[in-house]
């Protein structure tokens, strides 16, 4: 089953019916009570097509999810922060029947047509012999949950995720990370992404772990937690450039230093670690935070492992089940790691498609299985991936060279009067492309001069990595999960 702690409740072999599942700040749920509300909301659930579920980060999310896995009825998570246009295209797309969502939450008009559950957390309702109810397990490749994709680089879709592939990406997880029911999880992302509600939920509930989710992220949240019980992180760089910039401020959260110091896994994905934060912590702490990288329509690829050696810039080996491979334009297999290529993966670990978009799903799979990832790479000698970027986006092509965005970035975020970086490229009639740098500078009454920038970086790298134009902003444009929006920067 995908989560056999949820029914096994013995305690002798299965996890102890009394262990804490979730805890949204003062509501906590034991596995006992989870396994009873969830059952009760599965059996409500009966003859419902697909359900959306408003993920909001709340015990009622986890009970939706997990109930509509329990009852194998395919579930949608819908950010409550959609727009309009956007959610409207979710709905038509995923044609859910009915929408879980808390007793008090106000929905959109956008799913005012649905058949509307309002899911409970309170078990004392559970009808009786729902707990623990055994509903028969649906088959490994039946459509366990429909997640959209983050649309960093165009409208998002909907990846079709059976249970087999969340089943071997945790499971691979659990063998890098040496991942147990002893773990305590502390959580702050939101639950509509496969980072915060597969890896952040499911991962911990199909061991017999427990979640802590702080609601939202804060750095003092994070210590708290950390110090009480709290054995693994798992954050999105932004997360990790506050903790750092917490680490470096004498006024920062006291106990902070001990608390990340203590803690047995700090985890980071969703998008590229800036090397200067993780430099930073790991010089106030002594930990280095370990990076992961997956995506929506593969799970998890690959991973730094517990025992591993963290190396900052790179996202570790491939993890347990799942071959990779870089391939050059024209499709080649290369055999030189340090050639950057476009990562290309394979394992059970993939979903099996886009909903209603075969077009895409094909133009993502080559013919033998291997999915397109659109995200570039060079190898070290020992197999350790090191992502240069999105081909779409962070691919620059100048001067004849290939040239990554994100080793700029890093270059541009050791100088001191720089707080954000983003590097595009942009058409250039001499060069083809030119490197541009879009700067939020540290202190924005005073930016550091362009030229001296532009000589940071070509000091550390190599001159044709010069950026030609740099450009200083407030912000930079960054979705839910911190990732920065280059469609917006223009590309
Ligand atoms: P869309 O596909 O809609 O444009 P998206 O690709 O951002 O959006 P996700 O599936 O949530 O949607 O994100 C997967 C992408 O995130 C990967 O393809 C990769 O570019 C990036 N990513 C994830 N983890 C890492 C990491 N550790 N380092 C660098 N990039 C990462
Ligand atoms: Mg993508």
């Amino acid at each position: 089953p995908l989560l056999p702690a949820l029914q096994d409740l013995s305690g002798t072999s299965g996890t102890a019916a009394s262990r804490e599942a979730v805890r949204f700040g003062g509501l906590s749920l034991t596995y006992a009570q989870l396994a009873a509300a969830s059952n009760a909301l599965a059996v409500r659930l009966a003859g419902a097509g697909r359900v959306a579920v408003w993920a909001t980060p709340t015990a009622e999310t986890v009970v939706s999810v997990v109930a509509a896995l329990r009852a194998g009825v395919p579930a949608v998570p819908v950010n409550p922060r959609t727009g309009a246009r956007e959610l409207a295209h979710i709905v038509a797309d995923s044609a859910p029947t009915t929408v879980l969502a808390g007793p008090a939450d106000e929905l959109p008009a956008a799913l005012a047509g649905l058949e509307r559950l309002d899911v409970s957390t309170d078990t004392a309702t559970a009808p009786d012999g729902a707990f623990p109810e055994p509903f028969p397990e649906p088959s490994p490749e039946a459509p366990a949950l429909i997640v959209y994709t983050s649309g960093t680089t165009g409208p998002p879709k909907g990846a079709v995720l059976p249970r087999r592939a969340i089943a071997a990406s945790l499971d691979a997880l659990e063998d890098a990370w040496r991942w147990t029911g002893d773990d305590v999880l502390v959580h702050a992302l939101p639950l509509f992404h496969v980072h915060g509600l597969i890896l952040g939920v499911l991962g911990p509930l199909r061991r017999g772990g427990s979640v802590r989710h702080l609601g939202r992220f804060s750095v003092e949240g994070v210590a708290a937690e950390l110090l009480s019980g709290g054995t693994m992180l798992f954050g999105v760089p932004t997360m990790y450039h506050r903790l750092a910039e917490a680490l470096g401020d004498p006024a920062g959260s006291p106990g902070l230093t001990k608390a990340l110091a203590g803690a047995r896994l700090l985890v980071s994905g969703s998008a590229a670690l800036p090397v200067h934060d993780h430099e930073r912590i790991a010089a106030a702490t002594g930990r280095r935070v370990i990076e992961r990288y997956g995506m929506t329509e593969t799970l998890m690829n690959t991973g730094v492992r517990a025992d591993g050696e963290a190396r900052p810039g790179t996202v570790g080996p491939p993890l347990r089940g799942v071959a990779l491979r870089l391939v050059e334009e024209d499709g080649t297999v290369l055999d030189d790691p340090a050639t950057i290529g476009e990562i290309q993966v394979r394992g059970p670990n993939l979903f099996t498609g886009y909903l209603n978009r075969p077009d895409a799903t094909a133009a993502a799979l080559t013919e033998d299985g291997w999915f397109r990832t659109g995200d570039m790479a060079t190898r070290d000698a020992d197999g350790y991936v090191r992502i240069v970027g999105r081909k779409a986006t962070d691919l620059i092509k100048s001067g004849g060279y290939k040239i990554g965005a994100g080793e700029i970035e890093n270059a541009l975020l050791d100088h001191p009067g720089v707080r954000e970086a983003a590097v595009t490229g942009e058409p250039d009639a001499d060069l083809g492309e030119r490197i541009v740098a879009w700067v939020v500078p540290a202190d924005p009454g005073s930016p550091p001069p362009a030229e001296e920038l532009a000589d940071h970086v070509a000091g550390l790298l190599a001159p044709h990595k010069r950026p030609r134009t740099v450009r200083f902003l407030d912000a930079l444009p960054r979705n839910d999960l911190g990732k920065i929006m280059k469609r917006s920067l223009g590309r």
